[in-house]
């Protein structure tokens, strides 16, 4: 067992509020596993980059989990694709901050997205501790599935992603399928790749009563109401649901739909990405909500006050969203793609639909706003699926996965296999078998 590992989240902080800007499942994954990882008597640090002058250097998230706000380029205006041009003075920070601590202090690494692996990669090589990755997205899957107006993630990203397959000592994945896509687009090898399901906060994602919530969010209790939940650009594709929603409408005007768009704007096509205007075109934005980013207690009323919670993502590496609205009881009807096939049942707990067209989105969408009855079945089984899939589940696979990696390192504080193979030795053996590196 790891003593102590150092968890790396370069863009974005676990405690920031999911659902705008580039605060999302990746938070909440960092902050949950940490805490799960703690409990079980790992101490977790977790590095990431202070965005105010007024961040605190060590945060305190949880017992035995410290959050470390390395100081590294300017506090705010740094987009993420401006980051790759602060990586030196991050991992710089963070070699600075471990080296104060006796020798030997943290026996693993784990990596979260592309930047932080990089960071991981060096901070691996100095400490001669195991690295374990998770990526959370790939650019050569989103890039395959972009929609329209959305800028495709750049090459440079592809490339990392491709050292980090390479160079970790392991990989998580979320799913079978994330791992097929690893093999897939990046040629890594299966026995390096563990699965981990991300879970949900079944505590606070319980069931509850619809009306009561609806009350609270003033919204109407006669009404049919479906939800969007998350970070509003393309690749999320509330769009979909908006044009769904006018065209259920416009084959019956009396159905007393409503759609409840929560989250905030983000990503590299959040430009000219105006649902407001857009539910004005569509001649729907009398029958349109929009609320800012929720805390997760405000989370749930949303989920136990709609209907349906629609996820019309291009591309999702799980859908965390999906996962909390069945535990709250709701059922989800979401795009057939990456990890959504795993995070929701089809025809059990809601439905998945193949593409991202208006009809096929409508049909779905309309058939299950108009039967009530099949609508409690899904919402019945909606909970029991959701119980599969826990925090406490996700910290088990990474400590199994980090147990894997120490194992073929040769165990914490014990002089690693790897050291004779540092990452430049890696990067040549790969260059001359003509791969990416
Ligand atoms: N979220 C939140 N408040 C909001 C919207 C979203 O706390 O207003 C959280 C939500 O609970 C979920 C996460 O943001 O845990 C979104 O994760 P998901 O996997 O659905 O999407 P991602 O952001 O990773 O693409």
């Amino acid at each position: 067992m790891p003593r102590r590992i150092a968890v790396i989240s370069v863009h974005t902080s676990p405690l920031a509020q999911p659902g705008t800007g580039d605060a999302g499942g990746m938070n909440v994954y960092v902050l949950e596993t940490s805490k799960e990882l703690a409990r079980r008597g790992i101490a977790v640090d977790i590095f990431t980059r202070a965005t105010s002058s007024s961040d605190p250097h060590l945060v305190e998230a949880a017992p035995g989990v410290t959050v470390r706000n390395v100081v590294a380029g300017p506090f705010e205006g740094l987009g993420k694709s401006d980051l790759p041009s602060q990586m030196c003075p991050f991992t710089a920070a963070v070699l600075r901050e471990e080296a104060a601590n006796e020798p030997g202090h943290f026996d693993l690494i784990h990596s979260h997205y592309w930047l932080s692996g990089q960071v991981g990669w060096l901070a691996r090589d100095r400490w001669r501790v195991p690295l374990v990755h998770t990526a959370h997205t790939l650019a050569a899957v989103k890039n395959a599935a972009l929609a329209d107006g959305d800028a495709p993630e750049p090459w440079s990203r592809q490339a990392g992603e491709q050292q980090l397959v390479d160079v970790s000592d392991r990989l998580v994945g979320n799913t079978i399928e994330e791992s097929r896509q690893l093999q897939r687009y990046y040629g890594a090898r299966p026995g390096k790749i563990d699965i981990a399901a991300p879970g949900a906060d079944l505590v606070r994602y319980t069931p509850g009563p619809a009306g009561a919530a609806r009350d609270r969010l003033g919204i109407d209790r006669g009404e049919k109401v479906v939800a969007f939940v998350g970070r509003i650009q393309p690749l999320k594709a509330p769009d979909v649901l908006l044009r769904a929603a006018a065209a259920v409408l416009a084959g019956d005007r009396s159905m007393p739909v409503r759609v409840l768009i929560v989250g905030g704007a983000s990503g590299s096509g959040q430009h000219g990405y105006d649902l407001v205007a857009l539910a004005r075109e569509l001649g729907i934005e009398d029958r349109v909500t929009f609320l800012p980013p929720q805390p997760p207690a405000e989370l749930a009323e949303v989920y136990r006050a709609a209907d349906v919670v629609a996820v019309p993502s291009y591309s999702e590496s799980f859908g965390l969203v999906a996962l909390e609205a069945q535990a709250c009881g709701t059922p989800v009807i979401a795009a057939d793609v990456g990890g959504l096939g795993v995070a929701v049942a089809d025809g059990v707990t809601g439905a998945l639909v193949p593409g991202h067209g208006v009809a096929e989105w409508s049909a779905a969408l309309s058939r299950l706003l108009a039967d009530d009855g099949s609508r409690a079945r899904l919402a019945a089984a909606a909970p029991r699926h959701a119980a599969g899939f826990s925090w406490s589940h996700t910290a088990d696979a990474l400590i199994d996965c980090y147990q894997r990696a120490l194992l073929e390192h040769g165990g914490p504080g014990i002089s690693p296999r790897r050291a004779g193979a540092p990452a430049e030795r890696v990067l040549r053996r790969k260059r001359n078998r003509g791969r990416i590196v």
